[in-house]
């Protein structure tokens, strides 16, 4: 039987033409579809545009507008195309696998580099690959299928600008390599799908990512504690915080702790992840102020993981156990508890 896909065009620059302006998402969903006839030789495919944005604008309310849309036709579809621009895919690649979680069929979100309907692009190449990858038996959960790479929703980082290239899978294998018409499996892993897929319908946008530089301070942790209900440090190698005399850091978070904050500890670099306890300027504070911390999870996937476990609890220790819960392959080292 000839799969049922629901492609979900969404804008990007896949789907963008020049203005005077520069590029501006332009062309349809079933004007993509076109330039990928030979998609009919394997999948039957229905269109549907929730919006059309440079993924410069992409935010919380368009990650449900879109879980909404795969909610609403999950029984009615085989599998998912998600096209969207690269800029902020891995973003929405990670909140949708924390919105649609144990998913047997494929959520795939794909891009491109260049313009769908430009003589040389790499627009046809991702979108029938996505579409072949989704159309396939064994394909499930949230990926980004882009330059013949399949990476799990929360393992992509956009690394390059202009490269066909343009997506790594952090601290983690790629799911499948497609090469042509094969697809080659690395992590095939349906039969471990066992629970019911759950949707959820909420994230909490009240998450500040604060990235330290030598010589930060905690003044402006302070000015930003009355507005948010969350606080990610992007800290240095496997992580520590400034603790000298006139730094006022740690003074901060003990303000955000009382005030029943939750202060999460990521990493900068972005291969190989955190590790506060190897040094005396992570582990003392990490033991103060009982901070879990990112490990081998993408900065994408710790600040949309900690939208949706905001969204679901403020129970410190249940916000823990959820921080470090394994989803769609989001983090291995969380061993430690
Ligand atoms: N600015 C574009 C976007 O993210 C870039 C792209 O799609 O490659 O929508």
């Amino acid at each position: 039987m000839m799969k049922r896909i629901l492609l979900i065009a969404t804008g990007g620059t896949i789907a963008s033409r020049y203005t005077e302006n520069g590029l501006s998402p332009q062309i349809s969903g079933e004007e993509l579809l076109s330039f990928v006839p030979e998609a009919k030789e394997f999948c039957r495919t229905d269109v549907i545009s929730p919006f059309s944005l440079d993924s410069t604008n992409v935010r919380r309310e368009q990650w449900l507008d879109l879980e909404k849309v795969v909610e609403d036709n999950y029984d009615s579809y085989d599998g998912f195309v998600i096209c969207h621009g690269t800029d902020t895919m891995a973003y929405t690649a990670a909140a949708l696998s924390y919105l649609i979680q144990n998913s047997r069929k494929p959520i795939i979100l794909t891009g491109a580099q260049r313009p769908i309907d430009l003589p040389v692009t790499d627009a046809r190449t991702n979108l029938l690959d996505s579409l072949r990858f989704a159309a396939h038996e064994r394909a499930h959960g949230v990926c980004i299928v882009f330059n013949g790479q399949v990476i799990a929703g929360t393992r992509a980082k956009k690394e390059r600008t202009q490269s066909y290239n343009a997506f790594s899978s952090i601290n983690y294998p790629p799911i499948a390599v497609i090469q042509e018409k094969r697809i080659i499996f690395y992590i095939d892993d349906i039969d471990q799908v066992k629970d019911e897929i759950v949707f959820y319908h909420d994230l909490n946008q009240k998450v500040f990512l604060y990235k330290l530089i030598p010589g930060s301070d905690g003044k402006v942790l302070k000015l930003l504690l009355p507005d948010y209900d969350a606080l990610i440090i992007e800290s240095f190698g496997v992580g520590g915080i400034p603790a000298y005399e006139e730094n006022g850091i740690a003074e901060a978070l003990k303000e955000w702790k009382e005030a029943g904050k939750m202060v999460v500890m990521a990493t900068q670099v972005t291969n190989e992840g955190s590790d506060m306890s190897v040094y005396q300027v992570g582990q003392t504070i990490k033991d103060d102020f009982d901070l879990p911390e990112s490990f081998d999870m993408t900065l994408e996937s710790t600040v949309t993981k900690v939208m949706w476990i905001l969204s679901e609890s403020r129970d410190p220790q249940e916000l823990k156990r959820l921080f470090y819960k394994t989803i769609n392959h989001d983090i291995l080292f969380n061993n430690n508890l």
